[in-house]
């Protein structure tokens, strides 16, 4: 039996194969979810479009969450195609590459700080307020997060305060969005993506994880798809509020 049978999902943050919402939304695709996508930029709007096809979707529209006129155009958009959805998944990460490869205190400045929390973490709760009259009932948000919220991790930097406050946005949002409405966050292991290689010495971060793994190897994106997919589901009504690591087991070594 599949478990999201005809629930519809939102996805943002699928730019190309390698992206943790790629695996998503195939994990999600495999349980019989409705996806639709959501691209930033035009350049990934045909790739996109390509592996869109794949899960069975030709719902690909554009949205900047920097924007809150793009965000209302995005669900103006879809509520012609879907009354209501039952999901949404936030996989979205940016700051300057400056701010990931060198010493924190030297880069950092107030432009980058705000931006990186404008679209790392705020992002989360702006989409939500415009979609929250098209969710329905038992509908679940998922974001993805990462163990530099909670601890040192070289040239994470600001992404991890960013990341904290994501983390804090779960908590906070959980609680003020109403009884039938789940948030939740999946703090993912290391995985090499267009985001992620712009961290200095990424290849040192997945080799120690490699080698603090309680599984003895680093997560995968269909892994982390295939809780994700568990937590917009019914089978997981009883979680929200919650940072759930899949990073086969790294947070506690
Ligand atoms: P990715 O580059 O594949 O995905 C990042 C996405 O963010 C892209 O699709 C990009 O278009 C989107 N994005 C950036 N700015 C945007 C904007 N203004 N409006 C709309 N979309 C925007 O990289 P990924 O590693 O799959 O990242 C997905 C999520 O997973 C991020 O939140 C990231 O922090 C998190 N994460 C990644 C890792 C890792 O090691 N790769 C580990 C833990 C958590």
């Amino acid at each position: 039996m599949t478990f999201l049978k005809n629930k519809k999902i939102l996805i943002f943050g699928v730019k190309n194969h390698f992206s943790i919402a790629w695996g998503i939304a195939i994990a999600m695709y495999k349980q019989e979810a409705k996806l639709a996508f959501v691209y930033h930029d035009i350049r990934s709007k045909k790739n996109v479009t390509l592996l869109a096809q794949k899960v069975q979707s030709n719902i690909i529209l554009e949205c900047d969450v920097t924007s809150d006129t793009s965000i209302v155009q995005l669900f103006k958009k879809l509520s012609k195609i879907w009354n209501k959805i039952d999901g949404i998944v936030h996989s979205i990460a940016y700051v300057p590459i400056i701010q990931l490869n060198k010493n924190y205190i030297k880069v950092i400045n107030r432009k980058n700080f705000l931006d990186a929390h404008e679209i790392n973490s705020f992002s989360l709760v702006a989409i939500v307020q415009v979609a929250k009259k098209f969710l329905n009932n038992k509908s679940a948000i998922l974001t993805l997060s990462y163990i530099g919220a909670i601890r040192y991790i070289p040239y994470y930097n600001i992404m991890g305060i960013a990341k904290a406050s994501l983390e804090a946005n779960v908590r906070y949002l959980s609680a003020s969005i109403g009884k039938n409405i789940r948030v939740n966050a999946i703090s993912a292991g290391p995985i090499k993506t267009t985001a992620s290689y712009k961290i200095r010495n990424f290849h040192k971060i997945i080799t120690i994880s490699k080698n603090n793994s309680l599984l003895n190897k680093n997560i995968t994106i269909q892994e982390i798809g295939d809780v994700a997919a568990f937590l917009c589901s019914d089978l997981s009504r009883g979680i929200t509020g919650q940072i759930i690591y899949v990073d086969t087991g790294n947070n506690i070594v």
